[in-house]
């Protein structure tokens, strides 16, 4: 995409934002970082342009991430449904609408969708598609849309774009780690954005059940393809014996991934007698993107997640084969 194309996205989302009111505000199911941050941070630019607005996921936002709500209400759709309809709704962080979940039943029948994101896979859903392939998160595209907007920054705004930065890129590392990533960042720490604190509250601290549920996983721990791909899975039991949920999965699948020769590292997360939750990480060598594609999920080139309807050995068995298969 050039620069002209872009700027006339971000002009198309900027008038869509001006010309309304009363938006619904969703990311993806189980929000990460990049996915909670750009929810609260559209809030903190709704705010600063005197608009109302209503955020609302599907389940709860980890408590890790509510210090970038401060005052402002999340609705978990779950066990709150709103119990009304919206007619202007902004999606962040989702690459196609089975991302959103449930949140969908919120869509009023004549509903447009903005759909601000930075997913290769992105499948167009909007009525306006603000999507940047190229961007380390959606935090990122959220910051140009700011700048284009002329919002001012707020503190909170700050904070909400540096936390996705932060997540997305694992602390600045991964190799959507690009300049532009590091200008942004620069920029937010010179307004005085905390980015120790940031880093130390999202990246290093890990809850007791986290440490349990690690200990329990890694006894997992596989090997197939000489070493070229391994896995760890987490079975219901586990989480149950380690107290853990759903958050304190995330990052696991870095233990198989970074284990010397491995390309490719898989966590599978049983979710039900015949439902698996695969994440994939890649690094670089095999595009995960597409092997999660071909189980109906998506993502990027060496991050990506899918669900299969299977048996825990047997979703390991099929992605496994699929893995090898895109290594051949
Ligand atoms: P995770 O493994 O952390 O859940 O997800 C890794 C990446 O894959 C993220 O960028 C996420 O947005 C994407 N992803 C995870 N699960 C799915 C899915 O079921 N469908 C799609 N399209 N993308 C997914
Ligand atoms: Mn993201």
């Amino acid at each position: 995409m050039s620069s002209n194309e872009y700027a006339e996205l971000l002009q198309a989302a900027a008038r869509f934002i001006r010309e309304n009111d009363d938006f619904l505000v969703v990311s993806h199911v189980q929000p990460d970082g990049d996915a909670a941050g750009s929810t609260f941070a559209v809030a903190w630019m709704l705010r600063e342009l005197g608009k109302t607005f209503t955020l609302i996921n599907e389940g709860p936002i980890p408590a890790k991430f509510m210090y970038m709500a401060e005052d402002i209400p999340v609705v978990n759709y779950e066990s709150n449904p709103p119990g009304r309809q919206f007619r202007r709704i902004i999606a962040v962080d989702c690459a196609d609408p089975e991302r959103i979940g449930r949140v969908r039943e919120c869509f009023a029948p004549d509903a447009e969708l903005l759909n601000i994101d930075h997913h290769a896979t992105n499948d167009g859903f909007g009525h306006w598609n603000l999507v940047k392939a190229d961007a380390a998160a959606t935090v990122e595209v959220l910051y140009d849309l700011g700048e284009a907007m002329g919002i001012p920054f707020s503190q909170q705004l700050n904070v909400c774009i540096y936390s996705g930065l932060l997540t997305d890129t694992g602390g600045f590392r991964y190799s959507s780690t690009s300049p532009k990533v590091m200008r942004i960042a620069a920029d937010l720490l010179s307004r005085g954005v905390q980015g120790h604190e940031l880093a130390e509250r999202l990246l290093e601290t890990m809850t007791r059940q986290q440490v349990s549920l690690l200990k329990h996983c890694l006894s997992s721990l596989s090997f197939a393809a000489d070493g070229r791909i391994a896995w760890l899975s987490v079975t219901l039991d586990d989480l149950k014996a380690a107290s853990a949920g759903n958050e304190d999965m995330e990052g696991l699948v870095n233990y198989a991934r970074n284990v010397e020769g491995v390309e490719v590292g898989l966590l599978f997360k049983e979710k039900g007698p015949e439902l698996v939750k695969v994440s994939l990480r890649s690094s670089g060598a095999v595009n995960v993107a597409e092997v999660a594609a071909s189980f109906g999920g998506g993502g990027h080139v060496r991050a990506a997640g899918c669900t299969i309807a299977a048996s825990l050995s047997d979703a390991v068995d099929q992605v496994v084969k699929k893995v090898e298969a895109a290594m051949a």
